[in-house]
């Protein structure tokens, strides 16, 4: 019998970051190693990237479906993000992977995690952090998709969410990708050892085992003490 019976229900785990910390690329490695990680694709308004993928970087949808889908209670929590345009977590399919004990990453912004954290306190927060804005800058030039306006609003916002830091629990710095990915991971299994994660504790008759083990042929009689 075991002695433990531990939440087989997966873990809700939301990791943000600010621009160009390379949360995307952490998130990528632990998902490759870490096969009962999943991740949650959300839906946006935004207009896709080119290389982007339907279904895998997100679901793309106009204003209107997303505000329908609003309507319905489609999602779990949603935020205007980036440039007024609305992204979003689906609810349901969040909810199937956690009940098949799958543990769900949630890639979303500060405004998305607090209204998760919320619905769910033992949400696991992790903040991805660029070691330097001097950093981020070169890998927003590097990149090149966005015009000055929008490189600004997205300093901005930033500016902002390191200021929110502290509704999160873990902060770490992606300054050498593989010790990131080893500080989530590590987060991730300590969280796991959590005692607020066991359900039962079960433990053979106290007795029994006592009985079992002085008459045990096999046992040492000159060693036995009395109890
Ligand atoms: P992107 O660069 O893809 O336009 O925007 C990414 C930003 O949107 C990131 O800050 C990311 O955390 C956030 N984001 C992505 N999906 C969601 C979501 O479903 N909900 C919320 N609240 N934020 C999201």
């Amino acid at each position: 019998m075991e002695t433990i019976k531990q939440r087989k229900r997966g873990s809700l785990i939301i990791i943000s970051g600010t621009t160009c910390a390379g949360k995307g690329t952490v998130i990528n490695k632990l998902i490759e190693r870490n096969k009962n990680l999943q991740l949650s694709i959300s839906y946006t308004s935004r207009p896709k990237r080119e290389g982007e993928i339907e279904g895998k970087d997100y679901y793309f949808v106009t204003q209107d479906e997303f505000e329908k889908k609003i309507k319905q209670d489609d999602f779990l929590e949603y935020a205007k993000v980036h440039y007024g345009a609305y992204y979003g977590t689906p609810k349901k399919e969040i909810e199937n992977l956690l009940a098949a004990g799958k543990d769900v990453i949630l890639e979303i912004d500060v405004q998305g995690a607090q209204q998760v954290k919320d619905l769910f306190p033992e949400t696991i927060l992790i903040f991805i952090l660029a070691p330097s804005m001097e950093i981020v800058k070169e890998r927003i030039k590097a990149r090149g998709t966005e015009n000055s306006e929008q490189i600004i609003k997205r300093f901005e916002k930033a500016y902002r969410e390191i200021n929110e830091i502290n509704k999160y629990n873990y902060v770490v710095v992606n300054d050498i990708l593989e010790n990131a990915v080893q500080k989530v991971e590590s987060i991730l299994i300590s969280e796991k050892c959590r005692v607020d994660r066991i359900e039962e504790i079960a433990v053979e008759n106290q007795e029994e085992i006592i009985h079992e083990f002085l008459m045990d042929k096999n046992f040492d009689n000159s060693t036995k003490t009395i109890i």
